[in-house]
C-alpha cells in the first residue's frame, strides 16, 4: 500500500497527480473464505480490518451488493458522541470514540475525526432532570460530560436563541467536548483501503441473494456472482437486516424506517459545534464545506424507499428555527433518506443466531456511525473467537427472551 503522507503529495504534485495507486484492488471471487462478511459499510469494511489486523485472518471476503460505503454510511450526519445512560451502551460507544481519536493515523487515512463538541439541548424541567441523571451516569463511567446553562450555551453558540421569549427556551444542556464529526465516506475509504492492503478481498456488485446452510451449521452464500464458502459469516447490512435475516429462515426484532437529512447552501462559519434537541427534535452542525448539516427523528411509518416525507422535513426545519431564528432565510440545497432499522431498546444487535456460524451486527437504528470503528472491533473479535466479545455480549438477540432490555430511548433521543 502506498503511504500517504506530506511527502507523497509534494512528490506526486510534480507529476500532476497522475500516478497515485488505486485505493482497493477490485478481485475475482474465490470460491472459499475463512470470513464472510456481508455489507459494504462503514461497518462490515471495519470489521475485515480488525479481523486481519488484530486476528491474523486475512481469507476475508467483505461483499457489498452496491458501491463501498454507498448504505447509511454515505447518509448520515456523521455525529459521534459516547454520552449514552446505561452501562452496556456506555461502554460500547466509549469504546468506539477511543478508536475515532486514533482511526487516521491507524488507517493513514484522514477521516476528518473533528472534536468540536455535541450538545443535548433541555427545555423542560423534566428534560433538565434527565439529561442530569445522563451526566451523572456517563461521569461514573469515565466519559466527560457536564451539565451547562444558557449562559455558557450562549457563549458556545452565540447565535442560538436563548430567550425566555422562546417557545420552548432553553433551560440548559448536556455538553460533551470530545464528542464531535467525521467525514463519512473518508471512514469508508480509509477502513476499505487499509483491509484491502491486509488481503482482505472487497467484491462490490455482488449480492447475496441466499445462505447454504446444513445441519444448522452455515457454510456458504448464494450470490449474484455464483456460490462462495465459508463457515464463519458475518452480517453487517443494516437498513436490509431483516430482509438478509429471513434468507436463513430468521426473522429479527426489528423495524425499518426511513430516515432524513438536509443540507443547507453553503454558509461562512457561523456554528462550530454539534447542537441537539430531543424536545424540539432536530438537530444541526456545519460541516467544514460550510453547509448546515440537518436531521431529526425517522419516520413514523415502516418501508424501504430511501425517501422519506415531506411532513418530516417541515417539521425538523420547525425545529431549527425555534432553536436559531437567524437560519429562518436560509435555502436547503439536498434533502435525502436512509433505511434504518430499529429495535424495541433503541440498541444494536451484535449476536450469534441460532444458525452456527452465522452473526448479525445490526439494529443501529439512527446512531450506528458514531459507533463504527467500535463495532468493527468488537464483531471482529467475535467472528474470529467464534464467541462476542464482553462489550457486545449485552446486545444479544436473546435479550429479547430474556427481557434484558437496554432502554435507550432517552440518549438515542432525536434518535442518536
Ligand atoms: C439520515 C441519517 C442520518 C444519520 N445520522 C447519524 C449520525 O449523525 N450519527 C450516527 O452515529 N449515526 C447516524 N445514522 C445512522 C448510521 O448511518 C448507521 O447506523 C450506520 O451508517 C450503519 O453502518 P453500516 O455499515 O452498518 O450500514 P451501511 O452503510 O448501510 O452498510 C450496509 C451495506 O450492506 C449492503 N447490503 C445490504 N443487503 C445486502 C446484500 N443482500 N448483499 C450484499 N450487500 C448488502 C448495503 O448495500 C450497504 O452498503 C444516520 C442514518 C441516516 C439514514
Amino acid at each position: 500500500m502506498q503511504r500517504y503522507s506530506g511527502f507523497g503529495l509534494a512528490k506526486h504534485a510534480l507529476s500532476h497527480h497522475e500516478n497515485w495507486q488505486r485505493q482497493w484492488r477490485n478481485p475475482t471471487p474465490k470460491k472459499q473464505y475463512d470470513v464472510i462478511v456481508v455489507g459494504g459499510g462503514g461497518h462490515g469494511l471495519a470489521t475485515a480490518y480488525y479481523l486481519a489486523k488484530n486476528h491474523g485472518i486475512t481469507n476475508v471476503a467483505v461483499l457489498e451488493k452496491g458501491w463501498l460505503g454507498g448504505g447509511n454510511t454515505a447518509r448520515n450526519t456523521t455525529i459521534v458522541r459516547s454520552n449514552y445512560l446505561w452501562d452496556e451502551a456506555a461502554r460500547l460507544y466509549d469504546h468506539s470514540l477511543d478508536l475515532w481519536k486514533g482511526l487516521s493515523q491507524d488507517l493513514n487515512y484522514n477521516v476528518m475525526f473533528s472534536q468540536r463538541g455535541v450538545m443535548n439541548l433541555g427545555h423542560t424541567l423534566q428534560d433538565m432532570r434527565d439529561i442530569q441523571r445522563r451526566v451523572h451516569a456517563n461521569r461514573l463511567n469515565g466519559i466527560d460530560s457536564e451539565v451547562i446553562s444558557p449562559e455558557q450555551i450562549k457563549e458556545i453558540v452565540p447565535i442560538i436563541d436563548t430567550s425566555k421569549r422562546a417557545r420552548y427556551p432553553i433551560l440548559g444542556a448536556s455538553w460533551q467536548k470530545t464528542a464531535g464529526v467525521a467525514r463519512h465516506d473518508a471512514v469508508a475509504w480509509g477502513f476499505a483501503r487499509a483491509a484491502d492492503a491486509l488481503g482482505v478481498d472487497i467484491l462490490q456488485n455482488t449480492e447475496v441473494t441466499g445462505f447454504k446452510i446444513r445441519d444448522g451449521q452455515v457454510y456458504g452464500v448464494h450470490t449474484n456472482r455464483g456460490d462462495i464458502e465459508s463457515k464463519t459469516i458475518g452480517c453487517v447490512t443494516a437498513g436490509n437486516s431483516g430482509v438478509v435475516a429471513k434468507m436463513a429462515g430468521l426473522t429479527l426484532p426489528l423495524e425499518s424506517h426511513p430516515l432524513q437529512a438536509l443540507v443547507s447552501e453553503p454558509l461562512k462559519p457561523v456554528l462550530d459545534t454539534v447542537v441537539m434537541s430531543n424536545h424540539v427534535h432536530g438537530y444541526i452542525s456545519q460541516s467544514d464545506k460550510g453547509d448546515l448539516v440537518i436531521g431529526a427523528g425517522i419516520n413514523g411509518y415502516l418501508g424501504y424507499g430511501q425517501r422519506g416525507s415531506y411532513t418530516t422535513v417541515e417539521h425538523t426545519l420547525q425545529a431549527i428555527v425555534e432553536m436559531f431564528p437567524i437560519f429562518s432565510r436560509v435555502r436547503m440545497n439536498r434533502q435525502w433518506g436512509g433505511i434504518v432499522d430499529t429495535c424495541a431498546d433503541a440498541c444494536p444487535i451484535l449476536s450469534k443466531t441460532k444458525v452456527k456460524g452465522l452473526f448479525f451486527n445490526c439494529g443501529w437504528g439512527t446512531g450506528g456511525f458514531k459507533a463504527t470503528p467500535g463495532s468493527g472491533h468488537v464483531f471482529a473479535a467475535s467472528l474470529a473467537k467464534g464467541e462476542m466479545h464482553p462489550i457486545a455480549a449485552p446486545f444479544s438477540i436473546d435479550r429479547f427472551n430474556t427481557g434484558a432490555l437496554i432502554d435507550e430511548h432517552g440518549a438515542a433521543g432525536v434518535a442518536h
